[in-house]
């Protein structure tokens, strides 16, 4: 069972071997994330599915990065390491610089010129990584670190980084502990595809252990503008607003394809359109203001369920991947935004609020 109050490296130490007695755990206990069940969306999309949000923009850097960044950082540490570099479409510079900061070691972060929402990149900034803007996309920056990895005494600490999958396979941990067993599908964005190659690892780790009986039908879904794995190979320039999934040349591939066809699940494409009214319809009717990625989650369920992959009666899981305060812009970008004025008076206020 999981301890309250730990992250997640101390409480699933047992599943996590590069965990040794004295490692120096780098920490912000992250991990244990509200699972929340949406009933409001399963009446209003009129199923009898029991729908439940797994919340990781509750992490402390507000994404599902920091379980596998805390892994990461605390064996780059453990090896002796004293700067990590990382190439990024936002969260993952945050949470590197975060990490790098508690275990004081330097963060280079590589992210794509412009295309980085504004709440990530003053997270990195404040956490005091050293930031460099390339004039390319998220694929030419993660090129550009390997090769630098490669040649320089610095830890790479994207999801490459076989300690990334490690620390975030632990969000499976946690559902199947809730749950009491695995759920029928699990619905999740897919940009490097790190983090649909972790949650298989887990449960399929913890049906090994006898710790579930079943895994779930694994559900990956990709922005129409960035889905090399519904064209079946890397795109060149991939394209969506939601930029977390902003990726033509996935890191994890081989990891995925194997997730989804050991699942019996499937990968499938969703425009922003669809995206950002998901994203609203999540927050409106259930409280839950997630990133533009994240919501792909619930854009791809509700066409699941539309086209009866997903059956009636079963148990669901979304990802949201990331909080939606990260990228305010994106989110307000298509919503009429001019609030009312009125003079400071008690009947143009009554008057106000009989009319809206
Ligand atoms: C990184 C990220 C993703 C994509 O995860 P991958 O492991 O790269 O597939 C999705 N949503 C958010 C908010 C992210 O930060």
């Amino acid at each position: 069972m999981s301890k309250p109050g730990l992250g997640i490296l101390e409480k699933f130490s047992a599943h996590l071997d590069f965990i040794k007695k004295d490692t120096r755990i780098i920490s912000l206990n992250e991990g244990d994330t509200p699972l929340i069940k949406l009933d409001n969306l399963s009446n209003k999309l009129k199923t009898n599915l029991e729908i439940y949000a797994k919340f990781e923009g509750l992490n402390p850097t507000g994404s599902f990065k920091d379980r596998g960044m805390t892994a990461a950082v605390t064996q780059a540490v453990q090896e002796g390491a004293t700067s990590i570099i990382c190439a990024s479409t936002g969260n993952t510079s945050a949470s590197a610089a975060a990490y790098a900061a508690r275990a004081g070691i330097r963060a280079y972060v590589l992210i794509p010129e412009g295309k980085i929402a504004a709440g990530k990149l003053a997270q990195a900034i404040v956490y005091g990584a050293k930031l460099i803007q390339i004039r390319g996309n998220f694929d030419d920056a993660m090129s550009m670190v390997k090769q630098i990895a490669d040649t320089m005494p610095i830890t790479l600490v994207n999801s490459v980084n076989p300690y990334r999958l490690q620390g975030q396979k632990t969000a499976a941990f946690e559902l199947v502990e809730e749950l009491g067993g695995s759920p029928d599908y699990h619905c999740l964005p897919v940009g490097n595809a790190g983090n649909i190659s972790a949650y298989w690892m887990g449960y399929t780790e913890y049906l090994a252990l006898g710790k579930s009986e079943k895994t779930p039908i694994m559900c990956g879904y990709q922005a129409s503008g960035a889905a090399p794995f519904l064209k079946g190979e890397p795109i060149k320039d991939p394209e969506t607003l939601a930029t977390a999934i902003r990726i033509g040349n996935p890191q994890s591939w081989d990891l995925a394809v194997k997730a989804i066809k050991e699942s019996n699940g499937h990968f499938k494409a969703h425009s922003d359109e669809k995206i950002i009214q998901a994203q609203q319809l999540l927050a409106s009717t259930e409280g839950i203001f997630c990133e533009p990625a994240s919501a792909i989650s619930i854009a791809g369920l509700i066409q699941d369920i539309q086209e009866g992959f997903i059956k009636s009666g079963s148990r669901v899981v979304c990802t949201l991947t990331g909080n939606g305060l990260k990228d305010t812009d994106t989110a307000t970008k298509f919503i009429e935004l001019e609030p009312l004025l009125i003079n400071a008076d008690i009947k143009e206020l009554a008057q106000a609020l009989s009319n809206i």
